[in-house]
């Protein structure tokens, strides 16, 4: 079996993965770093424009082999699997948790505390808008205090975005851009200006952060290995100790020639479905229920935020598709007074182009030409259409979990992960009063500018996933300390997704690198 030898060995290269790597790489020059990856390097900068092209015309993946056929699972499951992982997909946008996120049993009564302190977490998200390039602007609300200002400015609202955010303040409920990580300033990070032009799933400029940059940067300079295509199947145990010794790994083109990266530290930075899925299957005689879970809650309490999302007609000029993947936020609603009943969310707000977008023909197929396109869209912008949605704080059941499943196999013949989402008793009790909560803000938007409430859908899954090595003190009741240390291996982290307690109620990226900087530091240490 071929051996690779390094100081640090981290398994999956998404965007915890790229980020752990550049910290320890920057705060350790001499470590030497091994990144493997189960998926492709899709490294073809020259093609990205062809492959944007394709996604416009054909509504084809721009991302072409950015999963791997047979790994795949039942339940919300992450299918990409590429060097940068889900995030080379991913919209960019970066809003922090507030601190009752961390304090939910303590000023609620509710589910559980995260064992970190908000003054803390908060220099990682600096640290982690810093690293990712975010631009922003501070928000108005008492509890949102920054101790560093954005790195960049905010993206400029188009016309669109003004005469929406006007519609919402007029409900009394503040509005502004929404933070992303898409260049307002030329050149930094080395990255191009954001041209607004809406395609961010395969950004053609390299505006938006991309952890494929990351990592070939990082290659360029010799800070890492990297090897793609080679799944690891499993982490294994010093014959004594309780410390992992290496991880094997197979690589796609090379089945009879199994891989060892042996290390003096593992890192699992595999995303919310594979990292508990791969501490599962590393199951020995000494551990039989998986590494790290002697409190058996390896794959319990996965968790992610409900939402509720509405379409509204309005008296407003919108134009769709002048930058449609800029939004804006209120982060009115993340604070719950404690006398009150508890309901926490975002609220966020786009155009939406379904009923309004340009077209080059009207309703009898008549091409239009020259000005009757601009007038024909003008005509039927009159009364615009916005986009409205709350992603909610649910908390998970134990029963929330990831499993293996014996029926189904990857080509290696593991069993692969079964994921089932369940809320805990108190948020099911309360699912009634929150949808109404939601539905009477919705309404309260919708009073101004003659709005319309069009349709009302509820999410049928949760966003942003996460879970399954929740972080805690206690080690009967979680499986990583909250650097991401395992409570039962000392070599070995897990960090990103997986650590978080609860999901908070907004996008959960930027706190998953949070979390992961904050871990690299122990690490390096
Ligand atoms: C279309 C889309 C838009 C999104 N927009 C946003 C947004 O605007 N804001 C936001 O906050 N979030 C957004 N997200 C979510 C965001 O992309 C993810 O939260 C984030 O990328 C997760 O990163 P990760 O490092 O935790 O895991 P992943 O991206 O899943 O990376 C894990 C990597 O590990 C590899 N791996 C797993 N197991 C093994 C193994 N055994 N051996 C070797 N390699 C392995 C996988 O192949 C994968 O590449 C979006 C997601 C999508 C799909
Ligand atoms: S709007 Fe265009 S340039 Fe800006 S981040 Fe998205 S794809 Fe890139």
């Amino acid at each position: 079996m071929a051996v690779v030898e390094t100081d640090v060995c981290i398994v999956g290269a998404g965007i915890s993965s790229a980020m752990l790597a550049q910290k320890l790489a920057e705060l350790h020059p001499g470590l030497s770093i091994a990144v493997v990856e189960a998926g492709r390097s899709i490294f073809d900068v020259e093609n990205r424009m062809r492959y944007r092209d394709r996604m416009m015309k054909y509504g084809e993946n721009p991302w072409p082999g950015d999963y791997i056929e047979d790994q795949s699972a039942t339940g919300i499951v992450s299918r990409t699997m590429a060097v940068g992982g889900s995030a080379l997909h991913w919209g960019g946008t970066c809003n922090r948790f507030s601190k009752e996120d961390l304090r939910l049993k303590s000023m609620y009564g509710l589910y559980t505390d995260w064992p970190i302190e908000w003054n803390e977490l908060e220099t990682f998200y600096c640290e982690a808008e810093r690293r990712l390039g975010v631009s922003g602007e501070p928000s108005p609300f008492a509890g949102d205090e920054r101790s560093q200002a954005y790195p960049m400015p905010s993206m400029p609202l188009d016309y669109s975005l003004r005469q929406l955010k006007t519609w919402g303040d007029k409900s009394g409920i503040p509005f502004q851009g929404a933070p992303q990580s898409k260049n307002t300033v030329a050149g930094y990070d080395g990255r191009s200006l954001c041209m607004r032009c809406g395609t961010c799933d395969i950004c053609p400029t390299g505006a938006k952060y991309s952890p494929d940059f990351t990592f070939k940067k990082l290659l360029s300079e010799k800070k890492i290995v990297l090897h793609d295509q080679t799944l690891i199947r499993r982490l294994v145990l010093h014959d004594t100790k309780p410390i992992v010794v290496a991880a094997q790994g197979v690589h796609r083109d090379r089945p009879q020639e199994p891989i060892e990266y042996r290390a003096r530290t593992f890192v699992v930075a595999s995303g919310y479905t594979w990292s508990s899925h791969l501490l599962l299957l590393s199951a020995t005689s000494r551990f039989p229920n998986g590494l790290a879970n002697s409190s058996g809650l390896v794959g319990k309490y996965m968790n992610g935020h409900a939402f509720i999302s509405s379409m509204v007609e309005l008296n407003a000029d919108v134009f769709p598709d002048m930058n449609p993947q800029m939004g804006l936020i209120s982060r009115q609603f993340f604070r719950c007074a404690t006398d009150r009943p508890y309901v926490r969310h975002d609220l966020r707000i786009w155009e939406a182009g379904s009923r309004n977008a340009v077209r080059l023909k009207d309703p009898s197929g008549r091409f239009l030409l020259g000005d009757e396109v601009a007038s024909d869209w003008r005509s039927r912008s009159k009364r615009g259409t916005a986009r409205v949605r709350a992603y909610y704080d649910v908390h998970p059941a134990e029963s929330s979990q990831l499993t293996l499943d014996p029926s189904k196999r990857n080509k290696w013949g593991d069993p692969l992960p079964k994921i089932e989402h369940h809320l805990d008793t108190a948020t099911q009790n309360r699912a009634a009063a929150t949808k109404q909560h939601i539905q009477e803000v919705f309404e309260r938007l919708a009073r101004n500018d003659e709005g319309r409430i069009l349709t009302t859908s509820e999410g049928r899954y949760l966003d942003h996933p996460a879970g399954g090595c929740r972080m805690g003190t206690d080690p009967a009741a979680s499986v990583c300390d909250s650097f991401g240390r395992t409570h039962d291996h000392e070599n070995l982290f897990v960090v990103g997704a997986p650590t978080l307690p609860t999901a908070g109620c907004t996008n959960g990226t930027l706190t998953f690198v949070a979390l992961t900087l904050r871990s690299a530091d122990r690490i390096a240490s």
